[in-house]
Parts: C-alpha cells; structure tokens; sequence
C-alpha cells in the first residue's frame, strides 16, 4: 500500500478510468460518523457514501454478523437454498409491508429488475400488446448507470455517446400530477418515480404529489414504483420517503442502506401479483441474496429500527435545517430538506466551497453543480450537528 494520500491519489488518477471527481483526499479509515486520511488528519462524513451508511461507519453489529457470517459460509448461489436468505426475506417484508422480496446487489439492477417485473405485469396482468409497455419516469431523475436506465435520464451528461438507447420510456416534469395523467396511455405499465429527487439536488416535491400520483396509478392500472434507494431506510425521517405522504406503492426498490454500509445489497420489495411474473430462467443474479449479503441486511435492519433511526433522522434533521437556515449570505439560494437529507443550493458552483469544507473537516459533495448535500450517518448526535454546523458557517459565512 501506498503511505501518503498523494501518492495514493498519483496512483488511482494514473491507472483509474476518470468516471468520478474525488475531492482530493485519501480515507484510510472510518468509525461512526468520522472518518481518517493517510495522514490521520479527521473529518466528519456528510455524505455517508450516497446514504449507503444510514448506519454509520463500521457499526459494530453488522460488522459482527458479516465476520459471524464469513466464517460460516459466503455465497452458494440461488442454485441451492441457502440458511440465511429466508431470514433476509422475512425481515425486508416485514420492514416493508411487501410479502415479495427479489434480491440483487445494486441500485440499478434492483431499477432494471423493477422495469422487468413491469413491464411482464402490463402483459401478462394488464393485457398490454406485447412489445408495447411503456414506463412514465420524471425529468431530473437518477435510477442509475446502467443502459437502459441511462436511456430514460434526461441528463446528457448521463447520455451522451452512449446510445443506441432502450426504448419505451417517457418523461415528465417531476412534481407535476396532472402531466402523468396527460402521459397516461393504456400501454403504460408503471410509474417509476423518486419521492425526493436525490441527486438532482433533493428536490422535494409539492405537498400533495404522491398521493395524487398514487391515486392516479390507481385508477389507471399503473403501477406506482417508488426508487426509495436513496430516500429509504430513515434517510428522510420516515422508514421510507413515500410514508409522509401515507403512501404505499406497488413496487419499493431498495438498495445502499440495505446492506449497512459494508456490503452491496439491492431489492426489489412489491405484492405478489407483481413478483409472480418472474418463474426460474427469467431473472437472476450470481451474488443476489448470498449469505454474506443476507446476514449484513438483517443486522442493517434490525439496527435501523433498534436505534430508530428513521425517529433520529426527523429530528436531528429538523434542529440542523433550522440551524442551516440561520445562515446569511448572498452566496446561498435555497436550503430544503426532510430529515437529513439536506441539500444547500448556492448562486455559484458548490466544488470550490466542498474543497473549502473539507479543510474545515467535513467530506461533503456537490451535486449538480451547485447544490452541497449534507447527509450524515443518522447515527450522528446533536452536538455533532453543531460542530458541522459551525464548521459550515465559519466556511461560508466568515464575518
Ligand atoms: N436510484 C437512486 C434514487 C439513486 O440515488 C441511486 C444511486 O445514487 C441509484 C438508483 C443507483 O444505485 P447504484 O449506484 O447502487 O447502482
């Protein structure tokens, strides 16, 4: 290994394909909320790797069930049962409501397989003419990297130079009911939707939305998919974003918090008559539900709700917007959030104002140009919130 965070960066910059823009600095090492370079030098994590770590750096739990884990038995595959994934089942239905659970490892191949389960719904369920099922997704979005989720991005950024591109995708304003009941046509299979847009800069919809858009799915025989992977498990102060508005829809997809911040752990978690399409040969994966992922799940969840994090993150996230909106300056547009999913728009390019925060002590990222999320772990306590905060205002609010 290398011993100097420029040596290290010289190397990942040298041999890496340049898909990212790291801020400069190398992570050694991480524990709760905090974590270390080479140098040893502290920082408190306000991204928690995309919401991956609701809970926390290496917490102690999960860490246990993975080494319990790994010394018993890692993956099998889905050609044999196995001890652990009906537990991980059992656990995410009741977690969700869902009875059905379709396991995978990353966010956009739980979206890919959400797209699947859909579309054989509208033909099979809906009498949808094959070949003709259409999903309604909104501008704005993110579902992931994948082609055919890249084809229904309305980024070029996302797109370009990377067709030819999956047909059968159509996309609406996000926040806008009454344009999905204008797109609604009888070969519409699904409603793939974001509760808060994440990466488009956690854009909250209006008040009102998702239930409108549930009740439109509804009538309409359409189903309501919800891409909870970022807004799930607590992030927003509900187990899921879609509960504030008293929301259930046909389809959760799951994925980062999931596997608590060690391991890739994706699902799809819906009702019967959605999972039901798929019979063996029509959809897989080698590592979907091993043992290992299994295992890590379960303890994700069992502290998820032992700690009650969802609890957690309403409130803390609540007392650090209000200690955000308190802050003055010319250079800051907009602060929103819903628990501690917090973005801070600024007037101008937020890069420069990530790399003036990280020499403050927080590892925090820009998303879209000019929005800086902060979303800590939700194990974080209050005085740390203020310490961030504190941090944050002597950053971008110097007297
Ligand atoms: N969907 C949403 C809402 C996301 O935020 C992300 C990742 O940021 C994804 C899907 C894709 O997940 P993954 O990067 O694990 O493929």
């Amino acid at each position: 290994p290398f011993s100097s965070s420029s040596d290290a960066i010289r190397a990942a910059e040298q041999f890496g394909a340049h898909n990212y823009h790291p801020l400069p600095v190398a992570i050694a090492r991480a524990k709760g909320v905090w974590m270390w370079d080479m140098e040893g030098r502290q920082y408190m994590d306000m991204l928690s790797a995309y919401s991956a770590l609701n809970q926390g750096h290496r917490h102690p739990k999960i860490i246990a069930a993975l080494k319990r884990q790994a010394d018993r038995i890692t993956i099998a595959s889905r050609a044999f049962h196995t001890d652990r994934l009906g537990q991980f089942y059992r656990e995410l239905a009741a977690f969700t409501g869902k009875p059905m659970i379709l396991p995978m490892n990353t966010g956009a191949e739980a979206v890919e397989t959400a797209i699947k389960a859909a579309r054989r719904w509208a033909y099979r369920r809906k009498g949808v003419p094959d070949g003709e099922a259409e999903i309604i997704v909104c501008s704005g979005n993110f579902h992931g990297r994948t082609v055919t989720v890249t084809s229904f991005s309305s980024d070029e950024a996302y797109r370009q130079g990377f067709g030819p591109f999956t047909p059968g995708f159509r996309i609406i304003p996000y926040g806008d009911a009454a344009a999905l009941e204008r797109a609604i046509t009888p070969g519409t299979a699904a409603f793939l939707v974001e509760p808060i847009q994440g990466e488009a800069g956690v854009i909250i919809p209006p008040e009102g939305y998702l239930r409108e858009v549930a009740a439109l799915c509804k009538r309409h025989q359409v189903l309501l998919i919800a891409d909870e992977i970022q807004t799930g498990f607590g992030r927003t102060g509900r187990r899921f974003a879609c509960d504030h508005e008293e929301v259930v829809p046909d389809m959760y997809v799951l994925g980062k918090a999931l596997g608590g911040g060690v391991f890739p752990v994706s699902a799809v978690a819906a009702d019967r008559d959605v999972l039901e399409v798929f019979e063996p040969g029509s959809h897989g994966s080698t590592f979907g539900g091993n043992p290992l992922a299994s295992a890590v799940a379960v303890a994700a969840l069992e502290v998820t709700v032992q700690e009650r994090l969802p609890e957690r993150s309403a409130k803390l996230g609540a007392y650090f917007l209000r200690m955000l909106r308190q802050l003055q300056s010319p250079r800051i547009r907009d602060i929103r959030g819903r628990g501690l999913f917090i973005g801070l728009e600024l007037n101008e390019p937020a890069r420069p104002w990530c790399e003036k925060l990280m020499g403050a002590g927080l590892l925090c990222k820009e998303t879209h140009e000019r929005v800086i999320r902060f979303t800590p772990p939700l194990t974080v306590t209050r005085p740390q919130l203020t310490w961030a905060f504190e941090r944050i205002r002597e950053t971008l609010c110097p007297d």
